[in-house]
């Protein structure tokens, strides 16, 4: 069956195969000639391949495959052959990207504790206005502002920071200044998932590097 691997690059896999086994979300999946035709999410991790007895094993970033009865179409950000793989600059990407998780998610654990917090008060009868001051304030000081997300925080807590310093403001008031501190903790956790991805996809580029992947499969 024809295996066909398509990135923004251009074609990296354009080959006959007996059979492939692919990263799914759902776990690895084998296919041969014949299979049932199905349509599915790939995961960062070794996509393997059997041509006549010769085995070839690949490196595929995320992508979606569409599975025919004579042909494997897998559509990717990247791909790579396991002897073409850079194993320094996945090292270096993996660090990266380790760390850039870690001060993503301490990042958001701060800033959601902080409003959390300011939250819980405003609920209250009798908002000390001081005291959640001083919270927006450690909340500014502490937060590792990275990336679009820090920025769209610091300019929600500042926004939250006058409403509190303007006396004349309601409760009311201070619940809509809110509003958008909590939009940047979602968009904070959108960006954790694109860490985390990164993440992943330097892992499994490791991985197939070194050959620490369903070797025992082939
Ligand atoms: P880096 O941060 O090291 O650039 P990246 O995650 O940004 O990694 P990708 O977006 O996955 O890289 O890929 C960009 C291009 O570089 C693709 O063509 C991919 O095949 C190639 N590439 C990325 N990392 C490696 C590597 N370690 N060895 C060989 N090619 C690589």
């Amino acid at each position: 069956m024809h295996l066909l691997v398509l990135t923004p690059r251009g074609p990296v896999m354009d080959v006959e195969a007996d059979s492939i086994i692919l990263p799914l979300e759902s776990g690895f999946l084998g296919v041969k000639k014949g299979h049932q035709p199905l349509a599915g999410i790939v995961v960062p991790g070794g996509l393997f391949h059997r041509s006549s007895g010769e085995k070839g094993i690949h490196f595929v970033s995320g992508g979606v495959v569409e599975v025919s009865e004579e042909r494997v179409l897998i559509l990717t950000d990247a791909a790579e052959e396991k002897g073409e793989i850079d194993l320094g600059r996945a090292e270096k990407a993996l660090e990266r990207a380790t760390l850039r998780l870690k001060r993503r998610e301490a990042g958001r654990l701060r800033l959601e504790s902080a409003l959390n917090r300011a939250w819980r008060q405003l609920r209250e009868e009798g908002v000390d206005r001081k005291r959640l001051l001083l919270d927006m304030d450690r909340a500014l000081e502490r937060v590792p502002w990275e990336g679009d997300e820090g920025e769209e925080a610091a300019r929600a807590l500042k926004g939250l920071r006058s409403t509190l310093l303007d006396k004349e403001t309601t409760v009311d008031d201070l619940r809509a200044a809110i509003g958008p501190a909590m939009d940047a903790v979602q968009l904070a956790g959108v960006n954790v998932a694109r860490a985390t991805l990164s993440q992943k996809r330097a892992q499994a580029r490791l991985q197939v590097a070194r050959g620490e992947v369903l070797a025992s499969l082939l």
